[in-house]
């Protein structure tokens, strides 16, 4: 049986793109080969790589806008450090919202200046610090959009005179928000995009070559848009099965039809986690809660065992919240039915009357 996946990542992608990739492995286009064995300096396989950055920049606004797409490999982590080392001249600006951001801090401190302007470590990033000031002599300031641990979003950016730099591995492609305010987003397909392996890169040309050391090849920004990230092998499947997932969001009307879906899934569960007495919120103020995300507690633990047989039964998998917040987390990316949100309060309800 085909269980409800509520994981934070690698996490649920459409039905359908599940069925072309599984296709493709067996024989890519009728060419009697597997998407898996052919080069990808084959033509088949550019045509997929243009589709995948063309999609990307199509769907978040960002064409004929001086912004490259790229699809590199090391996961948002590599792009805590290729980021700094590509941007950091003398000082940054950072949010700490969430362990991410925390890592982002810790990877750029090896090249030179961070200020934290505010941070939420207080309370365990249960809120998003605002009314924070971005000094103007930083050379770029980072934020992390969307709290994967934690089930905290910035609903709004600040306006700063320098450029913007965002972690949007958990919420890219699932809102419309004015994209070209950043000058740099990056995202692991993991979680919203694609199957691990890859991580999208959208990049302002004219904020690069501003800093004065030598950056190795392989974590110059330059070597990979020069190359139209072929610099070197790139992540053949995920890069396809981005790809496929791009599609299937364009052709379901793009981001801002799925986001106006992901408001309904999160106003339905977020609703049950506030009317159901056995249940808690873990975010502390509602404004700063996440559509993708929703973190939530049981009120009394001895109703762990029944719930989670609820759970089990029916068919829901991937609930466990991180092991720094504990609880439930349901992740509800673009690919997730409302069908198995109603399902998860469904069981929740269902919890509530046998008790
Ligand atoms: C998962 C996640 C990461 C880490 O991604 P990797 O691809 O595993 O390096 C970074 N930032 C956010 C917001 C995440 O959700």
């Amino acid at each position: 049986m085909k269980k409800h996946n509520f994981s934070a990542g690698p996490s649920i992608l459409p039905q359908e793109v599940f069925k072309e990739a599984a296709a493709a492995i067996l024989d890519y286009n009728n060419s009697g080969l597997s998407i898996l064995e052919i080069s990808h300096r084959s033509k088949d396989f550019i045509a997929v790589m243009e589709k995948a950055k063309s999609l990307s920049l199509e769907l978040l606004g960002l064409e004929n806008k001086g912004y490259q797409a790229l699809f590199l490999q090391g996961g948002a982590s590599t792009q805590f450090v290729m980021l700094a080392q590509n941007l950091l001249e003398s000082k940054a600006a950072y949010l700490n919202t969430g362990t991410w951001s925390d890592k982002a801090i810790k990877e750029a401190r090896f090249f030179g200046e961070v200020i934290e302007i505010a941070s939420s470590k207080d309370k365990n990033y249960n809120y998003i610090p605002k009314n924070y000031e971005i000094p103007d002599d930083v050379d770029y300031f980072h934020c992390t959009s969307n709290n994967t641990i934690y089930g905290t979003q910035l609903k709004e950016f600040p306006k700063a005179n320098t450029p913007l730099v965002c972690d949007m591995s958990s919420d890219i492609f699932s809102r419309n928000i004015d994209f070209s305010q950043f000058s740099l987003i990056y995202a692991g397909a993991q979680k919203n995009m694609g199957p691990a392996g890859t991580t999208l890169v959208i990049i302002k040309e004219s904020i690069l070559n501003k800093v004065s050391r030598a950056i190795p090849n392989i974590l110059n920004y330059n070597s990979h848009i020069d190359k139209e990230s072929m610099y070197n092998t790139p992540a053949v499947f995920a890069v396809y099965v981005s790809m496929l997932n791009l599609q299937w969001l364009k052709a379901r009307g793009g981001v801002a039809a799925i986001e106006k879906q992901n408001n309904e899934k999160a106003a339905l569960l977020y609703s049950e986690i506030d009317r159901n007495s056995l249940f808690e919120g873990f975010v502390s103020r509602d404004e700063d809660r996440s559509a993708m995300n929703a973190t939530f507690n049981l009120t009394d633990e001895t109703f762990k065992e029944p719930f989670e047989t609820l759970l089990k039964e029916a068919g829901i998998s991937g609930l466990n919240g991180h092991r720094s917040v504990g609880g439930y987390r349901a992740s509800m990316y673009n690919a997730m039915p409302l069908e198995s949100v109603q399902l998860l309060v469904e069981v929740m309800q269902e919890l509530e009357n046998k008790i």
